[in-house]
């Protein structure tokens, strides 16, 4: 026998390791969670490679997962038929941390630690593999993988911070293609390893497994044997008379083990919407993003005619922590099946435009080639008409959300996302009519309760042409502006625009309903209530005293003119009609220092 071959973990392993055998986390049984979805994802690697290599199927195992419990021992087995690990993968996956899951559940670990609190965090987050250390003392994966014709073995026990590797050469133990993990359980964790506990687990947490999962249960079918009802009386009659008529029928339960088939593995999205409830929804959606949280929206449509795909959109009602999603527009959020084989969650903007990528889903074409690489996704036709429907149905999602009767929901959305809403005003010029409507500012007439564009055009004077808005940094600055003297005095509604951003989005707009944004603060404000005779007046008798004021003032300043658009104010300054607005000015030097 080979030896055993020994290897330190990574310092992030051991860290997290200590972790998990150290929690006092009461819901343990997420480690099946964590497990499945491994065996799953290696099915779906298998899959996908298959594809352009159908020699890797050539073992001719079907693709599953079986899940076997020793109750008198506390063993758990979780066989899968995937991708396998070589050697080297099993040194690679196992010892160190390359996913970002996990290295998040590190980073909010870390901050729940700064912040004093402590809540769910293995639950919310998962930690993949290592989740098995939560119920086990020992962990044996034994894996083959189609790349090499060894089997080996990694063997690692809770509060160590080695692990070994050897080769397989117990024949008992071989398998054709794929992993075999062995959990020994804890003494206090046994209880796991009974076979209608696992049973239930594995419903619960496989509901959307798209292979098969069976699990080894103990069945009984009820048979009808044959009795002699009485043997003594049997003995005095007649050997043959008895054949006939002693001979009775008895029911019997007789026991035996066998594979059952735990999940449906119908995918959610292949199913009649009218047949799916949200809370089908919700868990699906929290299952596959590994979220904490349910969604605050979802749409599940099918597209016909020209291009044929399914899909099920999730708006999350949390934004995602410690990273800017705007920014890593790869997230991750889309998972894209063709004919439901998955082939990656790996997109940078091909599905999404990368202000709309915090929408989460899956997306499932029966047009797309199987084999489809990231080139054909970025030239497809197809892929570009999926596009325009997926983000129409987005924005429909949205819409839904300002619509609905919990206005909670549209503020929370606001908040999380309307940044990338606005940095699709400047992006996406062909969307305007649809991003427009869900846009949220304060006004001079609400400042603590945003207003949509339509709230402000109903509020509009008849006689008003244009949408009026100042940019400062707060409500409380936008509020004390001497440009907004006369409009209040008018009873003239401004929006104030104190996000950054805002300024620009707006821009970009230009109007909305055919109403014009008008900045308050450049020159040549017209609020429609000109007097000309009344203002020849006054230009006549303060005349000079422009002329001699923009003397004094020299370059400083490019014009000095009669205004009508201060009430109490003596002066103001204005930006150009053509130049950069106060708040732009403050944006571009913040950006140069
Ligand atoms: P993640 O699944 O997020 O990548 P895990 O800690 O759950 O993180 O797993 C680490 C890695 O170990 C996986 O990415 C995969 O490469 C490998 N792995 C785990 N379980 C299996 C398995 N059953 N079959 C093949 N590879 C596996
Ligand atoms: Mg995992």
């Amino acid at each position: 026998q080979p030896p055993a071959e020994k290897y330190e973990y990574q310092a992030e392993v051991s860290r997290l390791m200590d972790l998990i055998v150290n929690s006092l986390y009461s819901n343990k049984e997420v480690f099946l969670r964590e497990l499945i979805s491994n065996a799953s994802d290696a099915l779906d690697k298998l899959r996908y490679l298959s594809v352009t290599d159908p020699q890797l199927l050539k073992d001719a195992v079907d693709l599953n997962i079986r899940i076997q419990t020793d109750k008198d021992n506390g063993i758990i087995t979780i066989t899968d038929s995937g991708i396998g690990m070589t050697r080297q993968e099993l040194v690679d996956c196992l010892g160190t941390i390359a996913q970002s899951g996990t290295a998040k559940f590190l980073k909010a670990v870390k901050e729940s630690k700064d912040a004093g609190t402590d809540n769910n965090l293995i639950g919310q987050f998962g930690v993949g593999f290592y989740s098995a250390f939560l119920v086990s003392d020992k962990v044996v994966v034994s894996t083959k993988s189609p790349k090499s014709d060894r089997q080996y073995v990694w063997e690692g026990e809770a509060n160590a911070s080695s692990f070994t590797i050897r080769e397989e050469t117990n024949p008992e133990n071989l398998i054709p293609r794929g992993t075999r993990l062995t959990l020994y359980l804890k003494h206090d964790e046994k209880g796991f390893a009974h076979p209608e506990r696992i049973q239930k687990l594995v419903k619960n947490y496989s509901q959307f497994v798209s292979f098969p999962i069976y699990t080894w249960q103990e069945k009984g079918i009820t048979k009808e044997v044959e009795v002699d009802e009485d043997p003594v009386e049997a003995n005095e009659a007649n050997q043959d008379e008895k054949v006939e008529k002693k001979k009775k029928t008895k029911k019997v339960v007789e026991r035996f083990w066998d594979w059952e088939l735990a999940n449906e593995t119908q995918p959610i999205w292949l199913r009649n919407p009218k047949e799916v409830t949200t809370e089908e929804y919700n868990e699906f959606y929290k299952k596959t993003f590994n979220e904490y949280s349910d969604p605050l929206a979802s749409s599940h449509f099918t597209t016909e005619g020209e291009v044929e795909f399914r899909s099920v959109l999730y708006v999350p009602a949390v934004s995602p922590m410690g990273r800017d999603d705007i920014i890593n527009s790869k997230t991750k959020n889309i998972r894209l099946y063709v004919k439901r084989v998955f082939i990656s969650d790996d997109f940078d903007g091909e599905l999404f435009p990368r202000y709309l990528s915090f929408v989460k889903g899956v997306v499932d074409s029966n047009d797309l080639p199987l084999n489809v690489s990231r080139e054909i996704l970025q030239e497809s036709r197809i892929v570009r008409i999926m596009r325009k429907r997926l983000v129409r149905k987005a924005f429909d999602m949205i819409l839904g959300i300002s619509l609905s009767e919990n206005k909670g929901d549209y503020e929370t959305f606001w908040e999380n996302f309307g940044k990338h809403l606005k940095l699709g005003c400047i992006e996406d010029r062909e969307n305007h009519k649809r991003l427009a409507p869900l846009l949220r500012f304060f006004s001079s007439q609400s400042e603590d309760e945003m207003i949509s564009l339509d709230e402000y055009v109903e509020n509009m004077k008849p006689e008003q042409k244009d949408i009026y808005y100042i940019a400062a940094d707060s409500v409380s600055s936008a509020r004390n502006a001497p440009f907004l003297e006369r409009l209040l005095e008018k009873d003239l509604e401004v929006l104030y625009l104190v996000d950054p951003i805002d300024e620009v989005a707006i821009q970009n707009l230009k109007s909305y309903k055919e109403k014009n944004f008008v900045d308050i603060s450049k020159e040549d404000l017209d609020l429609g209530d000109k007097n000309e005779e009344k203002e020849n007046v006054i230009k006549e008798a303060f005349g000079k005293t422009c002329d001699w004021i923009k003397k004094r003032l020299g370059e400083k300043v490019a014009n000095v003119q009669i205004s009508n658009r201060l009430s109490s104010s003596p002066c103001v300054l204005v930006s150009g009609k053509f130049g950069w607005s106060a708040n732009m000015e403050r944006l571009m030097k913040a950006q140069t220092v």
